[in-house]
């Protein structure tokens, strides 16, 4: 019998869809035209990519002129941090507010903007993982030029009251951009209801592939580019499209806006019974980031006296596929810096375990997990 695979880490990438995949072949071969060619191979590209944008703008209830693709969601953030600076600073303004549990392309474009004379406030998440409306509200300054806030955490999941914050930030006038990497296809958003004036998405955290994401920039808002040269994306962001990645994009978003509400009923019965599972039989866990205000898919546990690395190994011999603490930390040896923000010491942020399932998992899937990683617990424990 050939090892069985179970994919439980769709927060760190998911698998290309059926449909994206189809949508992207004609791209990746035949239809190579250069968008920015007068030609009809080129119209035709160009084409494609105007569909996949207004496909884009239609999932986030944008207009089809404020969706700027870029080639992944750290761009997108890093421009969206960046334009709101630099218009900051030209009134003045060199305050930013965010939190301290942020994605990396979030922290490190505000160690950059430290360096350029920028202040910085952090707000902290509770212990459960949620940021409150008020802790931003207590931050603002008069020179605040930007707020900004993650939708939905990729290491444990807590969704933050975003709607809530972009309304104060509307109410003080000061520009909100979110990280909704996690979120989009996840919880139904909608940019103009939720008077969100930036957010970033990345395409292979909804089963589009990688290397494509967007900003989207409210139409008042002009963004200054991050990348100079030709006059693609109406001169915001240079360099020629990803036309099939863009177009994968296109068709992969369309489905997973779409059927939100069925998937998270699967997907959340799924997450409870392993949660409930492992509390059964695994002893001395905790799970980390708040019980219900969560992405239905994430469960992250910590688990006493056992390193997160040693564990990966053992359930990677199982062919199951998780993570501890993010995928990009996994290199260095800092325990991650989300856990430590919600106020876990460093042996219980090494000791955590992250499973990331979606509507690709099955409940044999669950099963199987609920049987191998107590084994493989057991065994760690017993050698330590
Ligand atoms: C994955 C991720 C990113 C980065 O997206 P890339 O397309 O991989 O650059 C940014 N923010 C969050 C919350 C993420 O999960």
């Amino acid at each position: 019998m050939s090892k069985r695979l179970v994919y439980a880490d769709n927060a760190a990438t998911t698998r290309l869809s059926a449909a994206a995949y189809e949508a992207m072949l004609p791209f990746l071969r035949d239809g190579f035209g250069n968008p920015s060619s007068v030609y009809s191979l080129g119209r035709d590209a160009a084409k494609a990519v105007l569909e996949a944008r207004q496909r884009v703008a239609a999932a986030i209830g944008a207009d089809v002129q404020e969706i700027y693709f870029t080639s992944c969601g750290s761009e997108a953030d890093n421009q969206a941090i960046r334009s709101a600076a630099l218009s900051g600073a030209a009134s003045g303004k060199r305050h930013i507010v965010t939190s301290a549990f942020e994605h990396h392309a979030v922290l490190h474009t505000c160690d950059f903007l430290k360096t350029q004379g920028y202040d910085i406030t952090y707000v902290t998440p509770d212990r459960n993982g949620l940021i409150s409306p008020d802790q931003v509200r207590n931050a603002l300054r008069d020179d605040t030029c930007l707020v900004t806030i993650m939708y939905a955490n990729n290491e444990i999941g807590t969704i933050q009251p975003v709607p809530e914050i972009a309304a104060l930030c509307k109410e003080s006038g000061v520009t909100f951009h979110t990280d909704a990497v996690q979120a989009v296809g996840h919880i139904p958003i909608n940019v103009k209801q939720q008077v969100i004036d930036m957010l970033s998405l990345s395409g292979h955290k909804l089963h589009a592939p990688k290397g494509v994401g967007v900003l989207y920039v409210n139409r008042r808002i002009t963004p200054s580019p991050l990348i100079f040269g030709g006059s693609q994306e109406r001169g915001r962001r240079a360099g020629t499209e990803n036309v099939p990645a863009i177009v994968g994009l296109g068709a992969a978003i369309t489905d997973a806006v779409s059927g939100i509400d069925e998937r998270r009923q699967y997907v959340l019965a799924m997450r409870d019974k392993l949660i409930d599972g492992l509390f059964e039989r695994i002893p001395d866990i905790t799970l980390n980031g708040d019980r219900h205000t969560r992405l239905e898919g994430n469960v992250n546990i910590s688990i006493k006296g056992i390193e997160g690395e040693s564990l990966l190994m053992l359930l990677d011999m199982q062919g199951i596929c998780a993570s501890s603490g993010s995928a990009c930390e996994s290199s260095s040896l800092d325990p991650s810096h989300v856990l430590r923000s919600i106020g876990l010491d460093e042996a219980a942020a090494k000791g955590s375990l992250r499973l990331t399932i979606n509507e690709e998992n099955t409940d044999d899937d669950i099963d199987y997990i609920l049987e191998k990683l107590p084994e493989a617990v057991t065994r760690l424990r017993e050698l330590s």
